[in-house]
């Protein structure tokens, strides 16, 4: 029982009392099976409903079973990280308490792992989620390839496996928000992709509202690169050029044809143009200062409450 974990096993969970049951019981059927030792680690992120008597049980029943429980919501990506902390396994697997990732996928992944790849990545095949959430999911992966440099087909599967490398690597990051596959990635050298069953979600709800998917996207974008800040510098060099050989056009213009008297609703047109690009940049700036006023702040990344180990 004492064994020291050779795999670790994280599943961050908000309300989904309906799901665990039998999630726990697939993890450790399916953990049983691979017959080595192994920790189950649930980090229960705010949940309100049933979710923490539900855990409190798994470890009662059975020490392999660790609860970590933050004292209210810190996000998906923040409970990773408080797992990585107490991860003690070679093998750091994550997976969505949901039953949408099956953990039957997971022996696959060990196999991967051992065969010397730092991060075993997973894309979803025939992925079970709304139109409107997978276009959107396509276009991030073909940024996020691009700010990170690594090309995978799923950046958003959080079905994924960890070498200890690579975990302590990401223990040594203290930012306050982050994205936790594309961290690894620019860590790892040895990546690997391969194939799992997706399932849909059958019990509860999604936990990402439009807005908090639009907020964890501007984390990906921010954190990884200054690509939209500089984007808006060049932007504004071009918009200078361009207006200035407007302003050029004018003076000719006014010298060989006389003075424009009807022209106050072109200009009204072209100023606003550049008012909205100036709000713009603001605003981009603005996260980006935000971002570095919430680091500076060095507050705690998260509580946590209470520990079952
Ligand atoms: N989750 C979490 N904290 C959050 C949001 C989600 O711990 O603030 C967990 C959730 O319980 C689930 C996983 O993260 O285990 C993925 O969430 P969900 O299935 O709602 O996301 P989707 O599959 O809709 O992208
Ligand atoms: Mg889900």
């Amino acid at each position: 029982m004492d064994e020291m974990p050779y795999v670790s096993v994280l599943i961050p969970v908000l309300n989904e009392e309906e799901s665990l049951p039998e999630l726990h019981k697939r993890l450790q059927d399916t953990l049983k099976g691979t017959g080595k030792p192994y920790e189950l680690i649930y980090i229960n992120d705010g949940s309100t409903d049933k979710t923490g008597i539900l855990l409190e049980a798994f470890h009662t029943d059975d020490k392999r079973a660790k609860v970590i429980e933050f004292n209210r919501n810190y996000g998906q990506h923040m409970a990773l990280f408080a797992g990585f902390e107490f991860a003690k396994g070679e093998i750091v697997i994550t997976i969505d308490a949901d039953l949408q990732n099956p953990p039957e996928e997971i022996p696959k992944l060990i196999e991967k792992a051992e065969e010397g790849f730092e991060v075993v990545a997973t894309y979803r095949r025939h992925r079970k989620d709304s139109l409107f959430r997978k276009l959107p999911s396509y276009i991030v992966n073909k940024i996020t390839a691009k700010l990170v440099g690594v090309k995978l087909r799923d950046y958003g599967c959080m079905l994924r496996a960890y070498r200890r490398n690579i975990v302590d690597y990401m223990n040594m990051c203290p930012e306050s928000s982050s994205f936790i596959p594309a961290l690894a990635n620019t860590f790892a050298k040895k990546i690997t992709e391969i194939e799992v069953g997706h399932e849909e979600r059958k019990k509860g709800i999604s936990k990402y509202s439009p807005f908090r998917l639009l907020r964890l996207n501007f984390d990906l974008m921010t954190n990884f690169s200054l690509l939209p800040i500089q984007f808006i510098s060049m932007l504004g060099v071009v918009i200078a050029i361009l207006g200035l050989l407007f302003a050029a056009f004018l003076v000719v213009r006014r010298l060989m044809i006389g003075p424009e008297g009807e022209g106050t609703f072109t200009l009204f047109g072209i100023l606003f143009f550049f008012i909205g690009i100036q709000i713009f940049a603001l605003g981009v700036i603005g996260e980006y200062i935000g971002r570095i006023y919430q680091e500076v702040r060095r507050r705690p990344r998260f509580i946590i409450k209470k520990e079952l180990m």
